[in-house]
C-alpha cells in the first residue's frame, strides 16, 4: 500500500492552529497589544472599526523589526522571546508561543509597517491568508503598526459566528481595560468607529484606574499593600460599601498578566464576608508579583488561567492582607445594613405643590425584630386587574365562613409588608390566603389548594405589566423633584445609551448623559427613588453579559430584569390585602404557570391528594 501520511502544507497548519489563538476579534487585540507591550512600548493606540470585524489596528513605538525579522515573525513559532526550555520557567514577556502573529495572518488580511531605531528605512508587508503579497522597503516612524482587516474572511462559518458589533466591541474594551490596567506605565489611545473612547497616560496604577472607571471611583479605593518572601501584594480594594451586584470590577494580575482564578477570588470573597450585602459582589484591582519560576501560564492557551506553586500560602495571604486593609482603613464599621429603607425618600411627589417634604415612616417597624423591614413602596399599584376567567378556579367561598379561618394565621410574625398601594377597596374579598414561611402564598381552588411561589408570581405579574407599557409605550412615570445623578463608567455608560430608548418606554426620564454619569429626572411609578442605583446596576449588569440585537429581545430583557429586582422576595411578609392582590392580579396574566423565568409558579395540590396522605 502506498504511503498515506503527508505533512499539512504551513496555510492548513497555521489555519487550524488559528482556530485555537482567535476566537474573536478581542483575541488579535490581545496578541497585537501584548506584542507592543513586549517590544518596549511607551505609547500604544488601539484603533477598532465595527466590533474590530472589518478593522484592528495596533500601532506602538516600541523596538520595531528589522526587514528579515518582519518576515519571520509570520512563521509558526517564530519567536524572539525565547530560546531554550529553561526559557519557559523564567518568563518576563507575555508572549512566547510565536503562534500569533501566524495565527492571524492565517485567517485575515494583515498589514504591517515596523521600523527599529537603527535602520533608517521600514518594511511594509501585506499577508492574506498566510499569503505574502508585498515586501517593500518605505518610510516608517519607530516601531510597529500592525493592521488586521476582514477577520476570518476564509472562513465564513467563524465569521457568522461572531456576535453584533455591540458585544465584540465588549470583548475588546475588556482586553483593553486588562492590559492597560496591568501596565499603567504606558500610555494608551483608544479608537472606536472613529470617536476616541480612552486617552490614558501614563500614570500610577491607582490614576489608571480611575480613568478608566470613571472620577468616582477615587474614594473607593483602599490600599492594599503586603511584602513577603513569597509574594508582593500591592492594589486596591473597592469600600464594601459599594460592592455591587455586577461581578464588575475584580481584576487579577499575577507579574503583570490579567489572570482569572476562582480560588483567589474565593479568598478575596472570604475577607469582605460579613462586610457586604449578600448577593453583592466586591470590587478589587491587585497584582501579585512572584518569582516567575513559581508560576506557570502554560496551562490554557489562552493563558489567563494560572498555576502557583504554593497557592495554599497564596490564599491565606490574599485574604489576611484584604482584612487587614478593610481594617486599618477604618471602613468596616462604618456600615449599616439595617437602615429602614422607608427613610430612603420614597415620596411621591406627583399632583403636589413644592412644600416640606414628608418622610414616610414606617409606624409597625421594630428595630429589634430580626425580619427584613419594609421595602417601601417597591411594589406599587397598578391597573385594575381583569378577573374573568379565572374565578372559576375558585370555589364560591363566603366572607363570613372564612372570615372565621383567617384566624388560622401560618406567620405568627407582625405582617409588616404592604406591596400595594391604595386601591384596598378594588380586590376581591372572598379570596382567603395564608402565607406559609414567607416564602408561598396558599389559597383554595374548586378542587382543593394551590401553593404559589410569591417572589414569582409577583415576577410574572411584573414583568407581564412592564412588557406591556413598553409595547404601547405608554409607561408612567413620575418626576424627580430633584434629578438623580448617578455615575458610571464609561463602559457601563456605553451600555445605557444602547438601552436608554427602552428605558424611556418604561417610565424612566433621562437628563444629561455624560462619558461620566446620567442624570434621571423621572423614574417608573413602580419604583422608588431609592431603588433607582441599585436597578440600573441590575440592569448594566444583566445587559454586560449581551446586548440583544433586536427591539424586541431587548424589550423582554428589560421587562425581565425590572421584574427580578423590584419583585417581593422569599422572605418578606405581606399582609392580607397583598397577598389577595397577588394572586388576583397572577391569574390576570396571560401566563400563570411560569415565570419569566421559566420557573414553576405554583402548585396544585387536590383534595384526593390530601385524602391519600390520610390512608
Ligand atoms: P510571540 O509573541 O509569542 O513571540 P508572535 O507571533 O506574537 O509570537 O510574534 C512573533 C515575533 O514577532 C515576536 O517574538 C517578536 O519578535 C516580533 N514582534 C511581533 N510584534 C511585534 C511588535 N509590535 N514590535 C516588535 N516586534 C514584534
Ligand atoms: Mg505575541
Amino acid at each position: 500500500m502506498a504511503d498515506i501520511i503527508r505533512l499539512l502544507p504551513d496555510h492548513v497548519a497555521n489555519q487550524i492552529a488559528a482556530g485555537e489563538v482567535v476566537q474573536r476579534p478581542s483575541s488579535v487585540v490581545k496578541e497585537l497589544m501584548e506584542n507592543a507591550i513586549d517590544a518596549g512600548a511607551t505609547e500604544i493606540q488601539l484603533i477598532i472599526k465595527d466590533g474590530g470585524k472589518t478593522l484592528i489596528q495596533v500601532v506602538d513605538n516600541g523596538k520595531g523589526m528589522s526587514g528579515t525579522d518582519a518576515r519571520l515573525s509570520f512563521e509558526r513559532h517564530a519567536t524572539s522571546k525565547i530560546q531554550k526550555a529553561e526559557d519557559l520557567f523564567n518568563l518576563h514577556t507575555k508572549g512566547f508561543r510565536g503562534e500569533a502573529l501566524a495565527s492571524i495572518a492565517a485567517i485575515a488580511h494583515v498589514e504591517m509597517l515596523t521600523k527599529t531605531e537603527d535602520d533608517d528605512i521600514g518594511t511594509k508587508i501585506k499577508i492574506e491568508g498566510s499569503k505574502i503579497v508585498t515586501q517593500e522597503v518605505v518610510v516608517a516612524p519607530k516601531g510597529t503598526s500592525m493592521l488586521v482587516k476582514n477577520l476570518f474572511f476564509n472562513i465564513p462559518a467563524r465569521r457568522n459566528f461572531l456576535k453584533s458589533d455591540q458585544v465584540e466591541y465588549r470583548h475588546i474594551a475588556d482586553e483593553f481595560h486588562r492590559i492597560s490596567l496591568a501596565h499603567p506605565q504606558v500610555a494608551f489611545n483608544f479608537y472606536n468607529n472613529g470617536s476616541d473612547v480612552f486617552q490614558l497616560p501614563a500614570n500610577d496604577f491607582r490614576k489608571r484606574i480611575v480613568h478608566i472607571f470613571g472620577r468616582k471611583t477615587d474614594e473607593k479605593l483602599v490600599p492594599v499593600e503586603e511584602e513577603t518572601q513569597v509574594v508582593k501584594i500591592s492594589g486596591y480594594i473597592q469600600k464594601p460599601e459599594f460592592a455591587k451586584k455586577s461581578r464588575g470590577e475584580q481584576f487579577f494580575f499575577a507579574n503583570n498578566r490579567f489572570i482569572k482564578s476562582p480560588y483567589l477570588h474565593h479568598a478575596i470573597l472570604g475577607a469582605f464576608e460579613g462586610v457586604i450585602r449578600p448577593g453583592t459582589h466586591p470590587g478589587y484591582f491587585l497584582n501579585l508579583e512572584v518569582d516567575p519560576a513559581t508560576i506557570d501560564i502554560n496551562i490554557h492557551p489562552t493563558k489567563t488561567e494560572v498555576k502557583f506553586d504554593d497557592e495554599h500560602t497564596l490564599y491565606a495571604m490574599l485574604k489576611s492582607t484584604v482584612k487587614h486593609s478593610l481594617g486599618q482603613f477604618n471602613v468596616v464599621p462604618a456600615l449599616d445594613f439595617e437602615q429602614d429603607q422607608n427613610l430612603d425618600t420614597p415620596y411621591s411627589y406627583k399632583n403636589k405643590a413644592v412644600g416640606i417634604p414628608q418622610v414616610v415612616v414606617d409606624s409597625s417597624f421594630n428595630p429589634f425584630e430580626t425580619t427584613q423591614p419594609p421595602k417601601g413602596n417597591s411594589g406599587g399599584s397598578y391597573s385594575k386587574p381583569k378577573v374573568d376567567g379565572w374565578e372559576s378556579l375558585y370555589s364560591g367561598l363566603e366572607t363570613s365562613s372564612d372570615t372565621n379561618e383567617s384566624h388560622l394565621e401560618f406567620e405568627s410574625e407582625v405582617v409588616n409588608s404592604s406591596i400595594f398601594d391604595g386601591e384596598k377597596e378594588a380586590v376581591d374579598h372572598t379570596t382567603t390566603t395564608f402565607q406559609l414561611r414567607k416564602k408561598y402564598i396558599i389559597t383554595t381552588i374548586k378542587s382543593g389548594m394551590v401553593v404559589i411561589n410569591q417572589s414569582r408570581a409577583h415576577q410574572r405579574v411584573l414583568y407581564e405589566n412592564f412588557l406591556k407599557n413598553i409595547t404601547i409605550k405608554e409607561a408612567v412615570s413620575q418626576q424627580l423633584l430633584f434629578p438623580l445623578t448617578l455615575s458610571f463608567s464609561p463602559s457601563e455608560i456605553h451600555i445605557l445609551k444602547e438601552i436608554k430608548e427602552n428605558l424611556c418606554t418604561v417610565g424612566f426620564v433621562f437628563g444629561d448623559l455624560t462619558e461620566e454619569g446620567v442624570e434621571i429626572k423621572g423614574v417608573p411609578v413602580l419604583v422608588a427613588e431609592s431603588e433607582v442605583q441599585m436597578i440600573m446596576e441590575q440592569l448594566i449588569s444583566d445587559f454586560q453579559q449581551e446586548v440583544p440585537g433586536d427591539s424586541f429581545s431587548q424589550s423582554d430583557m428589560l421587562a425581565k430584569t425590572l421584574a427580578k429586582t423590584l419583585s417581593v422576595k422569599t422572605g418578606e411578609s405581606l399582609d392580607e390585602f397583598s397577598q389577595v392582590k397577588l394572586v388576583n392580579d397572577l391569574f390576570a396574566c396571560k401566563e400563570t404557570t411560569l415565570s419569566p423565568f421559566n420557573k414553576k409558579v405554583y402548585i396544585t395540590i387536590t383534595e384526593n391528594d390530601i385524602e391519600r396522605k390520610f390512608i
